[in-house]
C-alpha cells in the first residue's frame, strides 16, 4: 500500500481506480453494540459514500486492546479504558475513501460527548467520555496501523459498481 501511495503521489496513474484510497479504522465500542447502534453507525458511513473494506463482530483479546491504546498507557483512565473495550463484543470496520480519516472524525464528534455537536454520532447518542460509542483513527498512518492490528486476516478488495456516481 505504502509503495502504491507513493506512486500515486507523484502522478495519477491510469490504474488509479485499483489503488487503495485512504482508510480509517472505525469501531463500534461495546456500549454501542449493546445499545443497538451498529446499524445506525454503518448506515451513516454508507450513506456518506465511503466504501466498506472490512467488517466483523469481535470479542477483543486484552492484548489487542492494550496495543490499540498504547499511546494512552500513561493516562489514569487507561486500565478502565482497556477493561471497557474487552467488556463485550465490538464491531470492527475499515472504511475507505477520499479524506475518510478527517471526515469520520467530524462525523463521530468530539471525544467528550457533552462537547460533541448534535448531528455527530457522539453528539446524538452519548453522554459519558468513558462510554462514547465509537472509535475512529486520528491520522491516515494510524488508520493503516489500526486496520493491520484489528484485521490481521487482511481487508476485502472489491469494486463498488456505483463508483462513477460518487467519484469524479
Ligand atoms: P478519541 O477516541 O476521540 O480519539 P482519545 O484518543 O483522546 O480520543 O481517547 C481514546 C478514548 O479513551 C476515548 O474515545 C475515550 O473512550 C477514552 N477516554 C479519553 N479521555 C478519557 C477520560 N478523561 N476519561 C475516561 N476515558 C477517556
Amino acid at each position: 500500500v505504502r509503495m502504491a501511495q507513493g506512486v500515486r503521489a507523484r502522478a495519477r496513474p491510469a490504474a488509479a481506480m485499483s489503488v487503495r484510497a485512504e482508510i480509517s479504522y472505525i469501531m463500534v465500542k461495546p456500549d454501542g453494540v449493546q445499545r443497538g447502534l451498529v446499524g445506525e453507525i454503518i448506515s451513516r458511513f454508507e450513506r456518506k459514500g465511503y466504501k466498506m473494506a472490512a467488517l466483523k463482530l469481535y470479542q477483543t483479546p486484552r492484548d489487542v486492546a492494550e496495543e490499540h491504546y498504547k499511546d494512552l498507557s500513561s493516562k489514569p483512565f487507561y486500565k478502565d479504558l482497556v477493561n471497557y473495550i474487552v467488556s463485550g463484543p465490538v464491531v470492527c470496520m475499515v472504511w475507505e475513501g477520499k479524506g475518510v480519516v478527517a471526515t469520520a472524525r467530524k462525523m463521530i464528534g468530539a471525544t467528550n460527548p457533552l462537547a460533541s455537536e448534535p448531528g455527530t454520532i457522539r453528539g446524538d447518542f452519548a453522554i459519558e467520555v468513558g462510554r462514547n460509542v465509537i472509535h475512529g483513527s486520528d491520522s491516515p498512518e494510524n488508520g493503516e496501523r489500526e486496520a493491520a492490528l484489528w484485521f490481521k486476516e487482511g481487508l476485502v478488495s472489491w469494486d463498488q459498481t456505483m463508483t462513477p456516481w460518487l467519484k469524479e
